[in-house]
């Protein structure tokens, strides 16, 4: 029954082939199959029904955020890095090895 019911609706772009042609241009993958794949990826990624909402936007760190204490630093940084995750993904290759290449070993801390 439910297989019936697909069929009935064909892709208009690709015809259900997955490819979209582009005239002039050649063929690409049908805007179809990335829907279903981002689809696909947000159940992979097994997120719990209670996250569903969550975003970066409405994330609020836990903690003091008068005193800046240890719970609401620590997190507070973790929403900052995610937030530049997602603002420079395609750099981020770039930036891992500019941070890797600035950092060195810490030696000649301060003691006291
Ligand atoms: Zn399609």
């Amino acid at each position: 029954m439910i297989s019936s019911l697909r069929q009935e609706s064909v892709c208009e772009f690709c015809s259900d082939t997955g490819w979209e042609v582009i005239p002039g241009a050649g063929a690409r993958v049908c805007r179809c199959r990335v829907k279903d794949k981002r689809a696909s990826l947000l159940v992979r990624a097994e997120i719990p029904k209670r996250y569903e909402d969550c975003t970066l936007l409405n994330y609020n760190p836990q903690g003091d955020n008068l005193r800046f204490d240890e719970v609401f630093q620590s997190q507070s940084y973790a929403l900052n890095d995610a937030q530049t995750l997602v603002r420079e993904y395609p750099l981020l290759e770039i930036r891992a090895i500019e941070l890797n290449t600035a950092e060195s070993p810490a030696d000649g801390a301060d003691s006291g």
